[in-house]
């Protein structure tokens, strides 16, 4: 079956002169997203030979996409960020090609997308520039931490194209505008409902719930190609489909990424899902046992906040007890032999997570040896203090280093 299950051949990072990783951080770009099922391995393979008409080939994606969301009409594109993008351009040029090849000028079109301001996050790049790459203009509502309905009201003017409502862990996590209010009062108001959810599991529920077009990454927890699904209704997602002749062009997606995230999509129909469950619940059980040996070191297996049926193992360490951070034990995960890359987006709290959701075979038990390495040598000897300052910008940093 095709679950997660993949050998992998070490070498390849040697005769490359790759940095090997074990990823315990979930589905990041920055480090390759996901492992590819075969079936999309298979599929990107078989079909790089041929000449193929790709509106036929999309318009297969568009089947295959309705079949699992339940949506009219569905089509690819190179990521779910390039999504917003098209579906944002979507709404507001509909199918005129004048108006699709005049973006990012918006002159004369109505082009206020409403969000609100827990939502505008960052994901590697942010949700707001996403939006504005169409010419479309952010307007948010609401403050970060509490969003009441008359902000949303007020917030709709007659320039108002659409509301983009994101579902992510990146999110404010209280305070938020439930998907049905939000939709509610979108609608009475005549305004179409975008739904930014990358990486949710469930592609049926915004669909039934009324949102106009869904976005989700073919290169998450589907384990295909790096792609964009836009799902929704047929005269939007012909519309965005239609961006490729305008703003789109930029965001090619190839044959090849195409016929995977197809394929892709039909595995998840016959995903054991159980099984990977109880693979990544073993993992789980394997690293609390190794975390909660250690005196100020405690281990809690926390469920995914958007509801996916994932669950993590949240380590949290008392300094004051352990002598070492969250933050320097992470680190010392990262320059392992093997480096371990751990969910580490809340590490000045004093924790960090471990997503057991991309391990390939071995990698379990990696992490576990590193963990229980890394956690006696700071007993040993307390490991050095981290700028959490500098943590914080080390993204940018990186690039910075690049040559
Ligand atoms: C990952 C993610 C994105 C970006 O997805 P890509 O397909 O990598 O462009 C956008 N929004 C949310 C909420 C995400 O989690």
């Amino acid at each position: 079956m095709s679950s997660n299950s993949n050998n992998i051949d070490w070498s390849f990072y040697k005769k490359n002169g790759f940095t090997p990783l074990v990823n315990v951080s979930g589905t990041m770009t920055s480090i390759g997203a996901s492992i590819m099922i075969k079936d999309a391995q298979k599929a990107m393979g078989s079909i790089s030979p041929y000449f193929i008409k790709m509106h036929e080939l999309q318009s297969k994606a568009s089947m295959v996409i309705s079949e699992l969301t339940g949506a009219e009409s569905g089509f690819i594109t190179a990521s779910a960020g390039a999504g917003i993008t098209l579906s944002i351009a979507a709404v507001m040029t509909g199918k005129n090609p004048g108006l699709i090849e005049r973006l990012p000028n918006t002159s004369g079109l109505k082009n206020e997308v409403v969000v609100q301001s827990g939502h505008l996050c960052n994901y590697g790049g942010t949700v707001d520039q996403a939006v504005r790459l169409s010419g479309a203009k952010v307007v948010s509502f609401g403050q970060s931490t509490q969003v009441q309905d008359h902000q949303l009201y007020d917030a709709i003017n007659e320039n108002t194209v659409a509301g983009l409502f994101v579902v992510s862990h990146h999110v404010v996590e209280y305070g938020q505008m439930s998907f049905d209010c939000f939709c509610k009062i979108c609608q009475e108001k005549g305004v179409a409902v975008i739904v930014d959810a990358a990486s949710e599991y469930d592609l049926r529920t915004f669909i039934n719930n009324g949102a106009d077009i869904v976005i989700y990454s073919s290169h998450k927890f589907l384990g295909g190609p790096t792609a964009g699904i836009v799902a929704g209704r047929s005269d939007l997602i012909q519309a965005g489909y239609m961006q490729n002749i305008g703003i789109g062009r930029v965001m090619k997606v190839g044959k090849e990424s195409i016929y995977g995230a197809i394929a892709a999509l039909q595995a998840w129909k016959v995903r054991d899902h159980t099984a990977i469950r109880n693979k990544e619940t073993n993992a789980l059980k394997l690293w609390e046992r190794i975390a909660t040996s250690f005196d100020g070191v405690q281990a809690d297996v926390v469920d995914d906040s958007t509801h996916n049926p994932l669950s993590r193992l949240k380590i949290s360490i008392n300094k004051e007890i352990f002598k070492s951070s969250a933050a320097s034990v992470a680190i010392a995960l990262s320059l392992c032999k093997i480096p371990i890359i751990v969910r580490d987006h809340e590490i000045e709290l004093g924790y960090f997570y471990l997503d057991p959701c991309n391990l390939a075979d071995g990698h379990a038990e990696l992490v576990s040896s590193n963990l229980k390495n890394v956690l006696q040598n700071a007993l040993k000897k307390p490991l050095s203090e981290v700028n959490l300052d500098k943590h914080r910008n080390s993204s940018i940093q990186g690039y910075l280093d690049w040559k």
